[in-house]
């Protein structure tokens, strides 16, 4: 889409949502069921983006990208009848008769802004709380998985309502454009300062926002916890999609007498996982979106004390998984969100001191804790703040629909995924009726003495 159309677009959409046409649930039922079709017939189409974008194998292009997608459809489709029911909540003495309930409604012309790093799941999973809800929707997949958004613009007016949907591609140019439009929601993913530049954007109409964003997620090891559980759940998750993931554990606390078990651990199954050339020639290993994130990632390994791994070839942007001992914790590997396969390894003298060190940085998107101490698990999930937590393994919570997704400070505000999307893009209406019966005049002009004692008794 051209700049000078977006605003004639979005104008459009405005206008089709006003017709009342997406209210509907057999509207929002054939456009989920639309996403599913497309996102089905096109799985191959997008897995092959996905390794242009990324080099994503295949597994995981499924898991977190076309299954996800697939799983949020169902899970919506399944639950949708009763989302969109009329909540009942009980009536007070003083409005009786009556009755009270909280009544879902669409918000009108929404915008998603996703990010790179699973540039599938990140638009489309927005888009679908967003149907489901009943709104009109703007997609903007970032620009820097440049075959995926190309996909996403081919197929999604193929496949879903012209006139309720649609993508605008493109950087900072299209997306400042976007940002000056009047829209009902905004739902973004990705950095701190971009998310800042929406919100103040979305306060010109005071459009409400949700923001999803990242920051540097803890995991803490004790020593009470499984080992070879643990160090599998962990590389999993941290080398997944080669550490480009918003709730990779960014960084691993553990004892210091605990830490030379953990990091043999560790290595060994970095090897079992990639093979013994470091990931060079695994079929499973993704690649660095471009080579401004890969000089960026080496960057924060300068002057560390890499104890595995650092091998990297700048012409297929690879960065192999690499182990850092105690790094300096003001320098930029401990300031910044590493995003990438780089783990630091901080050793504590005793574990609850890793307590004090998250809670002086900024509120993370997600936090790991590894242990069979329950004592020590209460005590860190009570004392500690992250968006969401997996306790005993990495990022799982995302299986779960029941669970919304969101952060807490910088790292987000909102949430989506499940039921959680779908009132995130609601306006969830609060709805008296009386009924014209017992009008009591207690609390009619004159106002008298007798009337005020009689509010007092009934209140
Ligand atoms: P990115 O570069 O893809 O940017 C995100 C989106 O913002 C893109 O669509 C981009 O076009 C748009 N954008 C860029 N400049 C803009 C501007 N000036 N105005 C408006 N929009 C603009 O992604 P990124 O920022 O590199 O993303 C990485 C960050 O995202 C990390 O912090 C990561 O943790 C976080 N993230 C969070 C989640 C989550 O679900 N919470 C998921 C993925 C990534």
């Amino acid at each position: 889409m051209q700049l000078e159309d977006i605003a004639k677009n979005v104008n459009h959409l405005r206008e089709y949502f006003a017709t009342g046409k997406t209210r509907s649930i057999d509207w929002r039922i054939a456009q989920l069921q639309q996403i599913k079709k497309m996102t089905v017939e096109q799985e191959g189409r997008i897995k092959d983006a996905l390794v242009k974008d990324l080099n994503k194998c295949e597994l995981e292009a499924w898991s977190a990208e076309v299954g996800y997608i697939n799983s949020e459809i169902d899970h919506a489709l399944k639950g949708l009848r009763k989302w969109m029911q009329p909540r009942k909540v009980s009536t007070p003495m003083v409005a009786q008769p009556g009755k009270s309930y909280i009544q879902p409604q669409p918000l009108g012309t929404v915008l998603v802004i996703g990010a790179w790093n699973y540039p599938y799941q990140l638009v489309m999973a927005p888009v679908i709380a967003a149907v489901a809800a009943g709104n009109c929707v703007v997609l903007k997949p970032s620009e820097l998985a440049a075959h995926t958004s190309a996909l996403i613009a081919e197929l999604v007016p193929q496949y879903l309502d012209k006139d309720a949907f649609a993508v605008v591609e493109g950087g900072v140019e299209e997306s400042t454009e976007l940002l000056k439009q009047h829209f009902d929601h905004i739902l973004y993913t990705g950095g701190e300062a971009v998310g800042k530049i929406v919100m103040r954007a979305a306060a010109e109409y005071l459009t409400p926002v949700t923001l999803e964003l990242g920051g540097k997620s803890p995991c803490i090891v004790d020593s009470t916890a499984n080992l070879e559980v643990t160090v599998s759940r962990i590389a999993w998750c941290k080398w997944m999609n080669a550490g480009q993931t918003c709730v990779a554990p960014d960084y691993v606390v553990v004892e210091k007498s605990f830490v030379d078990t953990f990091v043999a651990a560790m290595k060994a199954k970095i090897q079992q996982f990639y093979g013994g050339d470091n990931a060079a020639s695994s079929a499973d290993y993704a690649r660095i979106i471009n080579h401004r994130h890969w000089q960026r990632i080496l960057g924060y390994l300068e002057g560390q004390n890499v104890v595995y791994g650092g091998e990297h070839n700048e012409e297929s942007l690879f960065i192999a998984p690499t182990l850092v001992m105690d790094p300096d914790l003001n320098s930029p590997l401990m300031q910044q969100e590493i995003f990438g396969p780089v783990l630091p390894i901080i050793t504590v003298d005793k574990i609850t001191d890793a307590i004090p060190m998250i809670n002086a940085r900024p509120k993370p998107l997600a936090m790991y804790i590894f242990t069979k101490d329950q004592r020590l698990e209460d005590q860190i999930l009570n004392e500690t703040t992250a968006g969401n937590v997996c306790i005993n393994d990495g990022m799982m919570f995302m299986a779960n629909k029941e669970l919304p997704f969101g952060g807490v400070g910088t790292s987000g505000m909102g949430s989506y995924s499940g039921k959680a999307g779908f009132e995130t893009f609601s306006h969830m209406k609060s709805v008296m009726k009386r009924s014209f019966m017992m009008d009591v005049d207690l609390r009619y002009p004159p106002y008298t003495d007798s009337k005020l004692k009689w509010l007092k008794r009934l209140s």
